[in-house]
C-alpha cells in the first residue's frame, strides 16, 4: 500500500480525468490553431476550458492564459514587468518564495541591475504585511508575494498587501500555486495584476500552468513564435492537459470546504501524534489544512524520509519542485528556526485521497523510524 504524503510536490489525477486525457490525445487530438473541423473542435474545447477557469477565478476569459508550468508563468510575468518599469529599479518580495520567483529575480538582478528586497517572515513563517509595505517606495515597480507557502503551508497576507498597493502604481504578482482548493483565492480579492497557478498541484496533469493577467495590466510576450494565446505566449497549446486541468480546478474549488474539514481533523490528529513522538510542529495556525511541517531534532530529514520511503511512506523534506540538492530548508532558516530543527524537518502534505488508515500507517512508521534513528 502506498502512503503518499507529498501532495505539495505533486498530486494524483482523478482516474476519469486521466482517461479523458488519453482519449483527447488519441482520438480528438486536433491542433486548436488548424482551420479544419478537428482543429475547430480542439479550439472550442480550449476556449471552454478558458471560460471554466475564468468562472472559477471570477475573472474574464480574456485574462486567462495557458503555459507549460507555474514556473513558466512566473518567469513570463516577472521578466515582462522589467519592460514596464521606466526608471524604477526595485522589486519587493519575500525570502520564502518558491525558487521560481527567487531565482528569476536573481537572474534579473544580474542582467538588469535591479534591486531585490526579500522580506523575512516571523518565526511562524508568515510575512508581516506592514513590514513588506514599508519597503515599497517610489523606486518600486513590482511586488511578488505567494498566497500559501509550499514548505510550511502558511497563508500569507496576499490580500492585505494587494489592497494596500491599489492606487500605488506598483505591479503586483501573486504565486497562487499552493492556494487552489486549499484556501479561497480570486485575483479580485487579492487585488493583483498577475497570478500564477499549476495544475499538477490540484489533481491536474503535470505540464499545465495558468497565468492570470488583469485586463489592462502591462504585459509582453517572453516566448515568441506562432502567435498563440493572443501572441502573448506562443507554442501549440496542450489541449488535453488544459481541458482536464480546468475540470480538476473546478472540482478542487467546489469541494474545498468538504476536503478542508476532513483534512483539518487528520492534521489535528497528526499534530498530537508528532508531539507524542517528541517532534516539533513548524507550521503556524494560519495555514492550509493539508500541510504540516514537523521536525524531529536529532534525526536528519533525508535519513528519516529515506527510512519512511523504504517502508512505503512518502513525505517531503523540501520543495520537491526545485532540484534535489536545492532544499527548501531556506524557508525554515529564514523563519529563524534553529539549525537542529531546520535540518530535521519533514513536510507532510495530504490531499483529498488521504485516508485515516494511511495516516495511522504514517504515525506508526514515524514512531519506529524516529526511535531507531535518534541519537
Ligand atoms: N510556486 C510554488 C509555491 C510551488 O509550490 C511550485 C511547485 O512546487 C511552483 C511555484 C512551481 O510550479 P511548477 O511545478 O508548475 O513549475
Amino acid at each position: 500500500m502506498i502512503c503518499y504524503f507529498d501532495n505539495n510536490a505533486t498530486t494524483a489525477m482523478d482516474k476519469d480525468l486521466a482517461e479523458q486525457m488519453l482519449s483527447l490525445c488519441t482520438e480528438e487530438y486536433g491542433n486548436p490553431n488548424s482551420i479544419h473541423s478537428m482543429g475547430i473542435k480542439a479550439n472550442k474545447m480550449l476556449e471552454e476550458a478558458r471560460l471554466r477557469v475564468a468562472r472559477i477565478l471570477m475573472a474574464d476569459p480574456r485574462e486567462i492564459f495557458f503555459t507549460s508550468s507555474a514556473t513558466e508563468s512566473i518567469n513570463w510575468v516577472l521578466r515582462s514587468c522589467i519592460s514596464f518599469r521606466g526608471k524604477r529599479k526595485k522589486v519587493v518580495t519575500s525570502a520564502i518564495e518558491h525558487k521560481a520567483v527567487l531565482n528569476t529575480l536573481k537572474d534579473l538582478k544580474n542582467t538588469h541591475e535591479i534591486d531585490v528586497v526579500e522580506i523575512k517572515p516571523g518565526r511562524d513563517g508568515i510575512i508581516d504585511s506592514g513590514k513588506m509595505l514599508e519597503m515599497v517606495d517610489e523606486e518600486t515597480f513590482l511586488v511578488s508575494l505567494m498566497a500559501v507557502n509550499n514548505v510550511t503551508g502558511s497563508i500569507q497576507p496576499f490580500e492585505e498587501v494587494g489592497k494596500a498597493l491599489r492606487s500605488r502604481g506598483v505591479l503586483y504578482h501573486v504565486d497562487a500555486v499552493q492556494a487552489i482548493g486549499k484556501c479561497p483565492f480570486t485575483p479580485a480579492e487579492a487585488f493583483c495584476d498577475f497570478a500564477s497557478f499549476s495544475a499538477h498541484k490540484f489533481h491536474g496533469p503535470k505540464g499545465v500552468g495558468i497565468t492570470y493577467v488583469k485586463r489592462g495590466a502591462p504585459i509582453r510576450a517572453v516566448v515568441t513564435g506562432g502567435g498563440q494565446e493572443k501572441a502573448l505566449r506562443s507554442g501549440t497549446q496542450n489541449v488535453p492537459g488544459i481541458v482536464v486541468s480546468s475540470i480538476a480546478m473546478e472540482r478542487a474549488v467546489d469541494s474545498m470546504e468538504a476536503i478542508t474539514a476532513k483534512l483539518k481533523g487528520l492534521k489535528e490528529r497528526l499534530k498530537l501524534e508528532v508531539e507524542r513522538i517528541g517532534g516539533v510542529v513548524n507550521t503556524a495556525e494560519r495555514s492550509v489544512a493539508n500541510t504540516l511541517n514537523v521536525s524531529f531534532p536529532g534525526v536528519k530529514s533525508e535519513v528519516l524520509a529515506n527510512a519512511l520511503s523504504t517502508d512505503g511512506v512518502y513525505v517531503g523534506i523540501s520543495s520537491a519542485c526545485s532540484s534535489r540538492n536545492d532544499s527548501g530548508q531556506y524557508v525554515l532558516d529564514n523563519m529563524g528556526l534553529e539549525a537542529a530543527i531546520a535540518s530535521s524537518s519533514l513536510r507532510i502534505s495530504m490531499s483529498k485521497f488521504t485516508t485515516v488508515e494511511e495516516l495511522e500507517i504514517l504515525v506508526e512508521r514515524l514512531k519506529k523510524s524516529v526511535s531507531l534513528l535518534k541519537f
